[in-house]
Order: structure tokens, then sequence, then C-alpha cells
């Protein structure tokens, strides 16, 4: 693969997993003629506002909030102090826990649940059970649930987007199947099999697990195969959460504008969670949101995709990392080419992370707020202190003119809540093992 765009001082530290912050030098050009258009933010919003009461109906847990899949943004301040961050002078810091959202614990039920809606309807609709106005309550039916059962949706997944995809389409009565790579967590295939989801397991990678799926679906004309690397459903399943963390921050006293920046840092894999985030809160916020990625040392696949200048696809292994990561969520080796384009014009940098500094991370978090995360979901946390501490951060604050004192910081935590308290109790054993031996700063 080619490789010479790149400059040789990022590449050796690329390649010697060193932590950096990257950015993207084409940030605030224009996105390309092909994108798709931003009305598709608002027709995924309406479609959960649609699907909500439907929602309430299938998951009881979500009766008290009328079938809402959202997640509280709560105010940082502790954390900060644990990171040793403690400066007035930086602004307000606030995690949106997408860890707590409901059913299925992760930032994937925000993709997860929109893209089965999206296929639940549009099957219905093509057999005469629904029309546009009708309430979607009718998909709970009996003779939905029929025509569902007919239906095959399959995924390929490290585990947070099986068990969103698979558990909202048991839920509906589809024919759920997750295609796992061998080494995803045992309570996650535990969980799926437990909801009625068949779970089949491959070798090898991630990557590997999709392709599988991806093939059996071609097979079977009934079988839809949800594609993390190319869904636009997915993807506008998470740029509708921009909307929701608009009003958060209206709430909290936040306003964003040219004298008020908003930083959003956020873990990433394939690309599409984060991604499509920036681009709903883009449209909202235009140049005045900062959106920063956070992903493994070992598997920076956006900011290899970003950095390379090339249109085609260039892999975290074509620069001779190996995609090994504990951070199970991000361990993503080639970015989504539907996402990476888009991030091109969007996305101010990407920062990285080892898997010691998750670990520490975490360790942070529970102690400053009693909030317990897996490590993909702490990649984003040292977010502030990179802009604050690295040359690179500085030179961002200063290129752009921003003044930090009136800055909004909101690092996204993107899963945990459904993980067992011994799993968390073996995370923090670990963070606990690497704090006393090395230090917890990087
Ligand atoms: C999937 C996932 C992400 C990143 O989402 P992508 O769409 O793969 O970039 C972040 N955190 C957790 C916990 C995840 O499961």
């Amino acid at each position: 693969m080619e490789t010479a765009p790149f400059e040789p001082a990022l590449l050796n530290e690329l390649q010697s997993r060193q932590p950096l912050l990257w950015l993207n030098p084409q940030r605030g050009q224009p996105l390309p003629a092909a994108a798709p258009p931003t009305t598709l933010i608002a027709d995924a919003e309406a479609r959960i506002a649609r699907f909500a009461p439907l929602m309430a109906t299938l998951f009881p847990e979500l009766a008290p909030t009328g079938g809402l899949i959202e997640s509280p943004l709560v105010p940082a301040g502790p954390l900060r102090h644990a990171l040793g961050a403690d400066s007035s002078a930086e602004g307000a810091w606030f995690i949106k826990r997408d860890d707590a959202l409901p059913v299925a614990g992760s930032i994937k039920a925000r993709g997860g649940f929109h893209e089965v809606q999206a296929l639940a309807e549009s099957i219905a609709i093509e057999h005469g059970l629904l029309d546009a106005k009708a309430t979607r309550r009718i998909l709970s039916g009996s003779r939905a649930r029929d025509l569902f059962a007919q239906y095959s949706v399959s995924v390929g997944s490290t585990g947070n987007l099986g068990l969103s995809i698979g558990v909202m389409a048991a839920a509906l009565g589809f024919d759920a199947v997750v295609h796992m790579s061998a080494d995803a967590k045992a309570w996650k295939k535990e969980r799926l099999r437990k909801r009625g989801v068949r779970v089949v397991e491959h070798g090898g990678d991630y990557a590997e697990a999709v392709a599988a799926g991806r093939k059996e679906a071609l097979e079977s004309p009934l079988c839809y195969f949800v594609d993390d690397e190319r869904s636009e459903r997915l993807f506008f399943g998470y740029a509708a959460a921009a909307r929701y963390l608009a009003r958060q921050l209206a709430d909290a006293g936040r306003v964003v504008d040219a004298t008020h920046p908003l930083f959003v840092y956020l873990p990433c894999g394939v690309g599409g969670a984060p991604g499509g985030i920036t681009f709903g809160l883009k449209a909202l916020f235009g140049e005045h949101v900062h959106c920063f990625f956070a992903e493994p040392v070992a598997s920076p696949c956006v900011l290899v995709q970003l950095a390379s200048g090339s249109t085609a696809p260039v892999s975290v292994y074509d620069i001779g990392l190996d995609n090994c990561t504990d951070a199970d969520g991000l361990a993503v080796g080639q970015a989504s080419m539907l996402v990476s384009p888009l991030m091109a014009s969007q996305l101010s940098g990407v920062l990285t992370v080892s898997d010691d500094r998750l670990y520490a991370n975490l360790l942070a978090l529970k102690a400053s707020l009693d909030v317990e995360i897996e490590p993909s979901a702490a990649a984003a946390i040292g977010g502030p202190v990179w802009l604050r501490e690295s040359a690179a951060g500085r030179a961002y604050v200063q290129q752009h003119g921003l003044d930090m004192r009136s800055a909004t910081h909101v690092i996204w935590t993107t899963g945990g809540s459904l993980v067992p308290p011994e799993e968390h109790r073996r995370f923090r054993a670990h963070a606990e093992g690497l704090a006393a031996s090395v230090g917890i700063h990087r």
C-alpha cells in the first residue's frame, strides 16, 4: 500500500505507538459533493420520535420516559481534578453518559435501534401493514411479528453493535443473527443468546466476522445485513444525538457561539458513531463545535485514513500496526469509507491512547464520579488535557483564536452499564496494578 503522503515524523510516531494529538489539516474544507444531505438528520429524529411509544411497549424499562433512548449530561469537575487539570481557565467539563443508554448499554443503541426501526418500517409499509402516518405500535402486533419472523437481520460485531442490533431485532420478532470474532467477550455472547439471538463465532479479527456475515446475508434474499462500515441508517441514528445534547447544554446554561467554543471528544472505532454525532453537531453549531476522536495507539484507523490523504482505503496494518488493544469496541483496522470523506472536512483532530492510559482513565472516572465504564469508553477522557498541555493542542487553540475560559468540554463515555460487576472488578484490579507499577500518567 502506498503510504508516501505520510509525513515521516508522523508515521514514525504512529509506528512507535506514541500517544499523540493529530490535527486534521483539511478541516473546514467543503463537504464532498456526494455527501448525504443534512435533511436525513431530521428524518432520523422524526423516526426515533415516531417509534418511542413502540419502544416503551417492547422494553418495560423505557416506560417511565415514554420510550426515549437518551443519556445524561453530567458535570465533570471532580474528574478534571482527578486528572490533575484543576484550572478554571479551561472552561467547564461534562461527560455525556452513553455508557448508561438504556437497553443496550452503549452508544450503539443510537445507530443500531434506528437502523432496525427503519428496516421494520420499510418492510411493514411494503407489505401494506403500515402507512406513513399510522402509529408504530402496530409493529408489536401479531401480524407484524409473523411478517418479521420471515426475515433475518444479521450483523458482524465485536460486541456492542451486536447487542444493540440483536436485541432490537429479536424484540420485533426478526430472526436475529450476530457474527462475532472468537475473542469477543463471553458475557456479551451469553446475553445475546438469552435474548433469543443466534451468535455465530468466527476465528480472526472483526473484519473477518463482518466479511463472513455479509457473505452469508448475500446468499439469502430475506436476510438483511447491517453494514457497520457503510450504513447511512446507522450513521443518521448517531447524528440524531446532536439535538438532544444541544438542549442539555442549553439547560446547563452553556452557550455555544464564536466566543464560547464547544469541544467534543469521542471514542472511535470504525468511525460511524463518532462521525455521525460530529455530522449532527456540525449541522447545529457549525465552526463553533470542535470534534476530536480518540483511538487506541494500535488501531488509529481514522487518523491513518485521513492523514494518508488517499481516497482509497488505507488500514493500520498498512503502516505496520497490529490492531491489538483491550479496547475491543475500538479495535478496528480500517476506517469506514462512508464516514472518512465527511470527517476530512469536519473533524478537528484525533488523539491516540495507550491501553495503560485507558485503564488509568477508567480508574480516574470511578474514583472521581463513581462511574464504571468499559476500557473502550474511557478513550476520550484525556481530551481536554491534550488541548491544554500539548504543543498541537495549544497550536489549535491559538490558530482558531479560541477563548478557553468560556469553553465547554464534552467527553463522551460510550459503554459499560451492562458489563457484569466481576468484569468491572477485573478492569479495576488491572488498572490498580498498572498505577502501582508505572504511575498513572502516560
Ligand atoms: C462501537 C463503539 C465505539 C465507536 O463507534 P464506531 O462507530 O465503531 O466508531 C466507541 N465506544 C464503544 C464502547 C463502542 O462500542
